[in-house]
């Protein structure tokens, strides 16, 4: 868990100098660096300030989320939390995150709309790899933590809502 093997690269946005730092995984899925700190606020070579960041994606696991769901000042890297957890790769893990753990407020909110998310782009006929039987299953968990989506409601966007309540026993 602790070791650094994340790679991140600093990119000079006007001469192109690539500065490369390894982190460990929780430093790159919480995007904990201070960049400024640890390579200098100026490009080595030119001394601009400016620099696109390049992370390795990170694939989280049970722990990141874990620690995630309990500390409100963490923060996954991509800016829309929720569209990064609709995935069926994290499926299991958010699945064990929503059941497990007393977990804060707001992050469990983040997880049920990521659900939802999953229903969602599995229901629309715009996307031509929806897959039925995923759709089905996550419809099955979203029932079983009905109580916890209601509370949930104000969280999710109205046009998830629109497809997806529809769907589910007793919204
Ligand atoms: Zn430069």
């Amino acid at each position: 868990m602790d070791k650094k093997n994340h790679k991140i690269e600093r990119e000079c946005l006007k001469c192109g100098t690539i500065q490369s730092l390894t982190v460990t995984k929780k430093e790159a899925a919480f995007d904990l660096i201070d960049y400024d700190r640890v390579l200098g606020v100026k490009c080595p070579k030119c001394f601009n300030k400016q620099f696109s960041i390049t992370f390795q994606n990170v694939t989280l696991d049970l722990d990141i989320l874990k620690e995630w769901s309990l500390d409100s000042e963490l923060y996954l890297q991509e800016q829309d939390e929720e569209l990064l957890l609709a995935d069926e790769l994290y499926l299991d893990i958010v699945l064990k995150t929503l059941d497990t753990h007393k977990i804060l407020d707001h992050k469990r909110n983040i997880l049920l709309e990521a659900l939802c998310i999953i229903v969602y782009d599995n229901t629309i006929k715009e996307n031509p790899k929806r897959d039925e039987d995923l759709k089905n299953r996550v419809i099955f968990e979203l029932n079983t933590r009905i109580e916890q989506l209601r509370l949930a409601d104000d969280w999710v966007m109205d046009y998830i809502k629109e497809v997806v309540y529809p769907q589910l026993n007793t919204m």
